[in-house]
Order: C-alpha cells, then structure tokens, then sequence
C-alpha cells in the first residue's frame, strides 16, 4: 500500500510539472514601425502572440527624459492566443526627439508562481510633428485646358508620398540626382481654368502632410466634337473581336454599346496602372516625334456623338489623336523610352505603350503588329510595330496618346518644340544642375 501511496505522489508531481513546465516561453511581440520617425498622426500597429496559455495583458508607455505617459492598456479575460491591435500617441503630450516606448505583455502561464510569463521590449523612436516644408523652385506654370506642365521643387525632409493633386486625382512627384522632387501635372480636359486649384502635397515618414498651393495660369481651349454614324457593317466587322468580353450582349448595337462604354472605361482604369510603372528621371531627350506624313483625322477630347438608324445612342470622348497615312504604315516611337506594354489592350486593339520616365508615357493603338516587346529600351524613331484598325477602329490608322501618371493629355504640345523647351526642358534642367 505504501508503495502505491509512493507511485501515487510522483505521478501527481509528474503531471504537476508537466502542467507547471507547459508553457514557459514569453508572448512574442512586434511593434511598427518599430525604427523610424512616428507622430499622432499615424497610429503604430502591435502584434502579440502566446499560443502556450493566451495572453492575459498588454502595456504600452511612453517614456521621454523623465516623463512616462502610459498610451494604451487592455487585459484579456478568455483565451486570446492572438492579438493585432493599433494605437495612437495622440494623448502622450511628447517632444519632438527621441523617446522610449515600453511595451509590456503578460500570458496565462502559470510558470513564476502564477504570474506568467513577461515579455519586455524597449523601441527607440523619434518623434516628429512638423509637416515637411516645401520650396517651389519652377516659376510660371501656364498650362492649357487638357494640356500639362511641369514643377519642380524641394522638400526638407524624406517623404513618404509627394505630388501635384487636381481635384481627386494624384500626379506623383519624383526624386532627381540633384536632390529636388520634378512633377508632371495636367489641367484634366474636363476641368474648366476656373475649376483648377492644384496643390502641391508632400507627407514625411511619420504621416505629417504638407499641401500648398503655387503659381499658375490657366488658359481655357475647346475641343472639336463629331458625329459618328454607326452601320450594319461596322456593327458586325466588331462582333468576333469582342463577344468574348460581353457574351451576353443580344445584338451588335447592344455589344458596341458595351465595348464603348464599359470596356473604354476598363482600358482608362488601366493606364493609371501603367503610369505606376514608371522610371523617376527622364528617359527620353527633345521634341516628340509625330507620325510622319500622316492626316489628322481626330482630335483630343474631341466629343463623338454615336448615330444609329438616325437615332442618337451614345456619346464619348475621344482621348488621343487619330493619325493615318498609308494602310499598315510603320509607327515610330514618339521617344526614347522602355516599353511597359506590347499586346492586345481592349479597345485600343494591339497596342504599345512606352514609358518615358516621371509618369510620361505613349500609347499607340490599333495596331496590325508589335515589334517590340515589353521591358525592350526602344530609341526614338525606332519602328515599334504597324498600323492598322485592330480594336474598336473602322480603318487603318494610328491611335496616338501622351498619358500623365495614367491621364490622357494634349499630344500635340509635346510636339512643339518651342512649348516643350519652355514648360519642360527649362525646368527640367532646374533640377538636373544645382
Ligand atoms: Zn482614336
């Protein structure tokens, strides 16, 4: 019996210690940004993981020469083996500088007799309040309706994200060797002058924001607008190019309409995509280079009404230029640059677009063959494949755009060079030599 009583007692410490020794390791836990300048502006993300016993409580303060605010605190009752939670340092009344930030997590464990098992950490970070200050270099940015400009500046600090903003929409701006930021902006087609309020913007690693406005001048253009008259064989010719995307479509008219509108709206989207792929420094030199011989045959953001059986059915606009000369005539490359697509794009049939650096891109459309392929350098002038009337395009010809971080603006100034030398070259040449 005494024996039993013996086997009895070391199997209960067996098991004790076993429970006791079952989870001995700390919450794990990762902060961030857990290095970098922070401010009230963004909140720090904090990860805690005890998959032994759960956790049971985690502290963070702030600690600044004598100072110690606490900044967030939440215990956990039932078993949470996961926890990412975000908190902010809107209520620590901190200094910009360095200061500690102490986070403190506890689990279930009943390891150090009941008190569990403690993780400590200590992060060292600045903290930052001011928003970047930002120095217009450029002067005089005129810009047409539809057309672009260009300024050029500088920022005191490293910056997370700076542009031009018009309205919504995000020009980025980009570092240059010479350490001041160039950006490429457009008054969009469909803004009036008097609509026009771009702002620079600029925020710092810590979620400060500076946004500013600048000197320009605003001119307002028309644009030409057309009829369009849509035939029995045009209908049909586009019907095997593009049942595919819309088999739902119950008859020609009713497919146009669709490839017209829906697709044309899918194909701008994705040129904003295009125009992320982008070089920061410019890659092309001079003057654009236009189709040579060819007819204008359509404007930029010409306005087309589309006529069917007399009746009106739709209406669009038209975003680049229409160039034709002779049937399956070689196009050029309107610039150096590197080619970000070669291949079928919707609407735009078989089409190319080359990247020209700071957002600056070509687009060629319609294309009856590509002789280059994307990620190829291609050198101005250099045949990229021929035209044709693949996509949505009832003949042979070129369909020509000079796209701004995705936006379709004016091609025709940049095949100017008197406007090219003045609103780009000039100030470009501001933030190549210092
Ligand atoms: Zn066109």
């Amino acid at each position: 019996m005494k024996k039993i009583g013996i086997l009895l007692l070391l199997g209960a410490l067996i098991v004790g210690g076993v429970f006791y020794f079952r989870d001995t390791e700390e919450p794990r836990l990762t902060l961030s940004p857990g290095t970098e300048a922070v401010s009230a502006k963004r909140p720090l993300r904090l990860q805690l993981e005890d998959p032994g016993s759960g956790l049971n409580s985690i502290k963070v303060v702030a600690v600044q020469g004598e100072k110690a605010f606490p900044v967030f605190s939440e215990t956990f009752g039932s078993e949470t083996l996961f926890r990412e939670t975000e908190f902010g340092l809107q209520d620590a009344p901190l200094k910009d500088g360095p200061f500690e930030l102490r986070v403190t997590a506890t689990d279930h464990s009943i390891y150090h007799f009941g008190a569990g098992n403690t993780a400590e950490e200590t992060y060292i970070l600045q903290f930052d309040s001011r928003a970047p200050i930002l120095s217009v270099v450029s002067s005089a940015h005129n810009l047409n309706q539809g057309g672009s400009a260009l300024i050029v500046y500088t920022i005191s600090e490293e910056v997370d994200r700076t542009g031009v903003m018009v309205g919504d929409f995000f020009f980025p701006g980009y570092l240059q060797e010479s350490g001041n930021y160039a950006c490429f902006f457009a008054l969009p087609y469909h803004m009036s002058p008097k609509q026009f309020a771009p702002e620079l913007i600029a925020e710092d690693r810590a979620g400060n924001q500076r946004r500013t406005d600048f000197y320009h001048h605003a001119n307002p253009r028309n644009f030409p607008s057309g009829k369009i008259n849509l035939d029995e064989r045009f209908l049909k010719m586009l019907q095997p190019r593009f049942e595919a995307f819309f088999p739902e479509a119950a008859t020609p008219l009713e497919l146009f309409l669709k490839v017209n509108g829906e697709l044309r709206k899918e194909n701008v989207r994705a040129l904003r995509d295009f125009g992320k792929q982008t070089a920061s420094g410019p890659l092309w030199q001079g003057v654009f280079l236009r189709q040579p011989n060819a007819a204008h045959l359509g404007g930029f953001a010409a306005a087309r009404s589309y006529f069917y059986e007399g009746k009106k059915v739709d209406e669009q606009t038209h975003m680049g230029v229409d160039l034709a000369s002779i049937a399956l005539a070689p196009i050029p490359a309107a610039n150096a640059g590197k080619v970000v697509h070669a291949d079928d794009l919707g609407i735009y049939g078989k089409c190319v677009i080359i990247d020209h650096g700071m957002g600056l891109q070509s687009l060629y459309g319609h294309l009856s063959r590509i002789d280059v392929e994307k990620g190829e350098t291609v050198a101005k002038g250099q045949t990229i494949g021929n035209s044709g009337a693949t996509g949505l395009a009832g003949g042979d010809h070129l369909h020509f755009e000079i796209i701004l971080s995705g936006l379709s603006v004016n091609p025709v100034e940049w095949w100017d060079p008197a406007w090219l030398k003045n609103n780009v070259g000039d100030k470009l040449s501001l933030s190549v030599a210092k």
